[in-house]
């Protein structure tokens, strides 16, 4: 029997998103959407899926299992409540809510009904040449990882959608959770850097250096730039004791001409992380099918939270700035793992 899926907010991702559940992906269903703008909604509403006024509506229809949310992340902690309060397994993208308190709310509601029942959009975790990447740290074969290298590029950003702050509490976070999934290490402390600002990025602060202090004495360097031009380039570099593991670049047709020997990289985020999101989708799909959520955790979106709020702070003192957290909720330490079909 397919889930059925209700999907709320329906712009760029969520349009993404329906495709994929409703043309890639099998034993799931689209039967419901909602969004702030209805015209958009219907529009974006596979055949035969019905269109609330609502989330609060599209979450308690009884003919709704699950719920993917891609609101904007201010509407998230009143959805993902929903959510929880009625007790059916929920996507959410990234970030989980906009601060460490709402994140706490949400938690406290998830242990408070005794199962998981969120799992984040962080979808790096299920691209296939990270998932290699930490085969080959975890087997040890390199010795103890010493520090990483993160390079996040994007060619451009859409004019007046993001303030300054984007790349520190929007783009980084995706970094910050890789390399805490990779390292199996929590990050401490925060400092930022700021070059020479890009006349591309208009009123950005971009680009921008991060450290990322990791509680083993790991650093983990990211680079931010969110106008290349050029496209969309996501690299990571582990240094370890006797050697170094890299994501390597994406295959593609290489051409020689008159300008050289070359390949193609990919547009944008879509492209380069399509099959991510689908391994990530198919893995959600057989949690909730099972009434339950793996992946990235609520904790997972806390951190990013806290990470976030860190860096913001380092711009402004020039210092480590360090994260305090709550103690981890026993609910958020089981590796749970339901094989995808
Ligand atoms: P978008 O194009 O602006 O779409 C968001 C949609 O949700 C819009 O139609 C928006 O309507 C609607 N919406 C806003 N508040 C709502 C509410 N309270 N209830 C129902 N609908 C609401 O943004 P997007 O690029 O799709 O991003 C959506 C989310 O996905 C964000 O949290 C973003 O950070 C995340 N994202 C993740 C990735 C990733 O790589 N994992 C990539 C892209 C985006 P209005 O436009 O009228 O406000």
């Amino acid at each position: 029997m397919s889930l059925k899926v209700g999907v709320i907010g329906t712009g760029m991702i969520g349009q993404d998103h329906i495709r994929r559940l409703t043309q890639v992906l099998s034993g799931v269903e689209v039967v419901a959407v909602n969004d702030i703008a209805m015209d958009r909604a219907e529009s974006a509403a596979p055949a035969g899926a019905k269109v609330f006024e609502t989330p609060q509506e599209l979450i308690n229809d009884e003919n709704v299992d699950a719920i993917v949310i891609c609101s904007w992340g201010p509407a998230h902690e009143e959805q993902l409540l929903a959510c929880i309060a009625a007790g059916k397994p929920v996507f959410c993208e990234k970030p989980l809510v906009t601060s460490a308190e709402s994140a706490i709310r949400v938690m406290e509601a998830e242990v408070a009904y005794g199962k998981r029942l969120v799992q984040v959009g962080f979808m790096r975790r299920f691209d296939a040449d990270y998932r290699r990447l930490k085969t080959v740290l975890d087997s040890g074969a390199l010795g103890a990882p010493l520090m990483y290298k993160s390079v996040h590029r994007n060619a451009s950003v859409p004019e007046g959608l993001y303030t300054s702050d984007m790349p520190l509490n929007d783009t980084l976070v995706h970094d910050a959770d890789i390399s805490r999934w990779l390292l199996d290490d929590e990050i401490t402390g925060v400092e930022v850097r700021v070059p020479r600002r890009s006349t591309r990025g208009n009123d950005l602060r971009d680009p921008v250096m991060v450290m990322l202090h990791m509680s083993s004495g790991v650093i983990v360097d990211v680079e931010i730039s969110v106008n290349v031009a050029y496209g969309y380039d996501i690299r990571g570099e582990l240094s370890c004791e006797t050697g170094i593991a890299a994501l390597p670049n994406r295959p593609a047709t290489v051409i020689t001409d008159q300008f050289g020997i070359r390949q193609a990289i990919p547009e944008d985020w879509r492209e380069r992380f399509i099959e991510a999101y689908d391994q990530e989708f198919r893995e959600w799909i057989a949690a909730a099918s099972a009434g339950t959520a793996t992946g990235p955790t609520t904790w997972d979106g806390y951190t990013s939270t806290l990470v976030a709020d860190a860096a913001l702070r380092a711009v402004d003192s020039g210092k480590l700035e360090k994260i305090e957290m709550i103690e981890k909720p026993a609910l958020y330490s089981a590796v749970e793992k339901i094989a995808a079909e």
